[in-house]
């Protein structure tokens, strides 16, 4: 059976795997990325993809694969630009393709994901498919008829900068206002619930220090019934169930799978979003939008590049 190494390249840590073709996974090897600059990432890239391949069966390896944030020349494996590493036109395929004897293949963290969790997850066997990851930001990726849709110059699936407030929504770090990532991703919810202080001020919600101030928490009082993380939590809801029927009305997925840290609320979120959706999906029959909770959790990207090394690219 052949097997890959995935890699899941992100901006404070890189993992990598041995994957097989059914989808297992081996040990995995991981390290904190402190240094940004090309040189320090490729050594962290080269480190685990070398432990990684020491535990694999050699022969029966048959590529790398990297799933990188940023967008990325999926010819070359160049990454033409990524905000999370600061980077321009960085060579991250050429110099892992002269580090080892294997094919290496780059392509978008939050599409190699979306490739893992339609071959072994939450959207397996589904040929209209929307994986979304909310957390510090928003990825996602798009698979329709059957393919992983990547666009003319690879950013298909960059959902996370639809503008869905575009008049009194929260600042996007990418300089636009109302963002659908700036709304509802992790740090959205927080926004939210800063937004509503004022409404509530007895609410000891926001007491823990700024840098602490995690989702979670705001998710953990609004199931608690808090009024505050009540407020936050349903406009947070309210922002994603618009975001979510837009890239309805855009692509028809069937299913649509909520992965990242804060979609580890499950039920909590999509029993909440699926009749919001479900209402303001005009256009498709009813009954026939089902979203659910990603399954593969934080190895999908790593799953999903290894299998992009196996079939030999990202839409093959
Ligand atoms: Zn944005």
């Amino acid at each position: 059976m052949g097997q890959a190494i995935g890699v899941d390249l992100g901006g404070s840590h890189v993992m990598a795997t041995v994957v097989d073709e059914s989808g297992d996974t081996k040990a995995k090897h991981e390290r904190d990325i402190v240094d940004h600059s090309p040189a320090a990432v490729f050594a962290s890239v080269e480190k685990v993809v070398a432990e990684a391949l020491a535990d694999a069966k050699e022969k029966q390896v048959v590529g790398i694969g990297i799933g990188a944030p940023g967008n990325i020349d999926l010819e070359t494996g160049t990454i033409r630009y990524s905000p999370n590493f600061g980077w321009k036109d960085v060579a991250l395929g050429d110099h892992i393709r002269s580090a080892f004897k294997f094919p290496v293949f780059v392509g978008n963290d939050a599409r190699c994901a979306t490739l893992g969790e339609h071959t072994f997850g939450a959207g397996k066997g589904v040929p209209d498919f929307v994986l979304l990851t909310l957390g510090t930001g928003i990825g996602g990726g798009i698979v329709s008829g059957g393919r992983l849709v990547v666009g003319g110059r690879a950013s298909a699936g960059e959902v996370g900068h639809h503008q869905i407030r575009p008049h009194d929504g929260f600042v996007c770090g990418c300089g636009k206002i109302g963002c659908f990532e700036a709304q509802c991703s992790g740090t959205g919810l927080i926004r939210h619930a800063l937004a509503l202080a004022p409404s509530f001020p007895r609410s000891t919600l926001l007491d823990a220090p700024k840098e602490k101030l995690g989702s979670k928490a705001i998710r953990r009082a609004a199931q608690a019934g808090d009024g505050h993380g009540v407020a936050a939590w349903n406009n947070w809801i309210d922002d994603l169930g618009y975001g979510l029927a837009n890239i309805v009305a855009f692509v028809n997925p069937t299913i649509i799978a909520l992965g990242g840290g804060v979609a580890s609320a499950g039920a909590f979120i999509t029993d909440k979003v699926g009749p919001l959706v479900e209402a303001r999906s005009t256009m498709v029959p009813p009954g026939s939008i089902t979203i659910v909770t990603a399954t593969l959790g934080n190895d999908a990207g790593a799953i999903g590049a290894a299998i992009m090394a196996i079939r030999g690219g990202l839409t093959t």
